[in-house]
């Protein structure tokens, strides 16, 4: 067979521990032998992140905004116990945390939908796709604790000096502030993104704040997305008969668990953060949760949403045999094949990547998966598979696809 043609590089962005082995396995089952592979490679591998004080993620980003399209494999976050691991020079930050900054992204997090594993709610027959903004509110919070009795006051002042002053509340006693802030800028970014995602996923996009009582903070970010959904995006929405819409985020919240699924849901930050990982818990496992970070001029960076999987790394090395689920990260190549495919104008190289996703599938349709999802199936008598085992499965699906 003929391997698949590309013509511009995908940035590929390799990681950590056991998503590191599978990443390899991947690319040698699932990819070399049909395509012919270009990627511009970036090694964010913990050893190499500290070599480079970090300088590799940074040209990864850059990379990234140069050719559009990114493959990432879970990295480490470092903490106090891989400073002594990894003998590093410093707590390097998150690659995702620099990486979002600097493309200036929206998270969009959707599960990968099989039969046999069952959502917990019933009535969920299609993926919900979690966008979160991923900047300001309580993340980057001041506090005080107030120590007793006493005005609070919320001061701005302006580059001009001229001031605005509120009083927040006459203390009596003790008690607790917060200060918390957004910009227009990453407000306007973040409509941009989900607006984008919508069109190119063709789904409805809701979004939800509580601006009935923040009237001023929530319902700045009802404005701006309204505003540039009216200006911008109302008739390409119509064109793909699709919709926006605007609701308390309590009506959200009892209107998605009545849903059928099929839709965006965009959140703030603390709304995207919890919300996620109900979501996601509710579909079943996180091993079978994609990730896309859409920047607002059009760059996309795929992975998966679980991290390096340690504990299966750790038996790795020690020579036992592991059975961790790849579905995430190949569906991350696939996401960024089918993306490079449709900038590029390369129908073949779209149509490998909805072959192997759909090999992925079927795989475990018929029984063949491993231990996470034999443990929630509900197909009867499952064969639990090794993380190779399981490509190797699926390789055999996807040469009778190709035949
Ligand atoms: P994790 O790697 O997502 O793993 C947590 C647990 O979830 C695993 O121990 C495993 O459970 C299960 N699991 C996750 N992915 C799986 C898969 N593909 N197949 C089978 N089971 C899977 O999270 P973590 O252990 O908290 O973090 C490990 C490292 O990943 C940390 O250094 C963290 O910084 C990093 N991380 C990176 C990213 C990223 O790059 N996007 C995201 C999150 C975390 P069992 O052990 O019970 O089998
Ligand atoms: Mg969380």
């Amino acid at each position: 067979m003929e391997k698949i043609q590309m013509t511009t590089p995908l940035v590929e962005m390799d990681g950590d521990e056991m998503t590191r082995i599978l990443w390899q396995m991947i690319k040698d089952e699932l990819l070399l032998p049909y395509i012919d592979l270009k990627t511009e490679y970036y090694d964010l591998g913990l050893e190499y992140r500290n070599e480079t004080n970090d300088q590799v993620t940074i040209d990864s980003a850059n990379a990234t905004k140069k050719y559009g399209v990114a493959v990432k494999c879970a990295t480490i976050t470092p903490n106090a116990a891989r400073m002594t691991e990894y003998d590093l020079k410093e707590m390097w930050k998150s690659p995702n945390g620099t990486i979002r900054a600097m493309l200036d992204g929206t998270v969009f997090r959707a599960p990968i939908v099989v039969k046999g594993i069952e959502p917990c709610v019933k009535n969920w027959e299609k993926p919900i796709t979690l966008a979160r903004h991923a900047y300001g509110d309580v993340y980057k919070n001041t506090e005080i604790k107030v120590p007793g009795a006493g005005k609070a006051e919320l001061v701005f002042t302006g580059e001009d000096g001229t001031e605005i002053r509120e009083t927040i509340h006459e203390f009596t006693g003790a008690g607790i502030l917060q200060g918390i802030h957004n910009t227009e800028k990453s407000i306007s970014s973040f409509a941009r993104c989900c607006f984008n995602y919508a069109l190119d996923t063709k789904q409805d996009l809701w979004f939800a704040t509580k601006d009935t009582i923040s009237k001023k903070y929530d319902h700045t970010f009802k404005d701006i997305m309204q505003e540039i959904f009216d200006a911008e995006y109302k008739e390409k929405f119509d064109a793909a008969g699709i919709e926006y819409f605007y609701t308390l985020i309590d009506d959200a919240v009892a209107r998605v668990m009545k849903a059928k699924g099929g839709f965006i849901w965009a959140c703030k930050n603390y709304d995207g953060d919890v919300m996620s990982d109900m979501v996601s818990s509710a579909f079943g496992s996180l091993a079978m949760m994609t990730s896309v970070l859409v920047s607002p001029d059009g760059n996309y960076e795929y992975e998966a949403a679980h991290g390096t999987v340690q504990r299966h790394y750790y038996k790795h090395l020690k020579g036992e045999e592991t059975s961790t689920n790849s579905v995430a990260t190949i569906f991350a190549w696939t996401g960024a094949l089918r993306k490079r495919g449709e900038i590029d104008k390369l129908p073949a190289l779209m149509k490998f990547a909805d072959d192997l996703e759909a090999a992925c599938v079927e795989t475990i349709e018929s029984g063949k998966m491993t231990k996470d999802l034999a443990l929630i199936t509900s197909i009867e008598n499952p064969t639990p598979l090794s993380s190779e085992g399981f490509i190797k499965a699926i390789r055999e699906n996807l040469d009778r696809k190709l035949a």
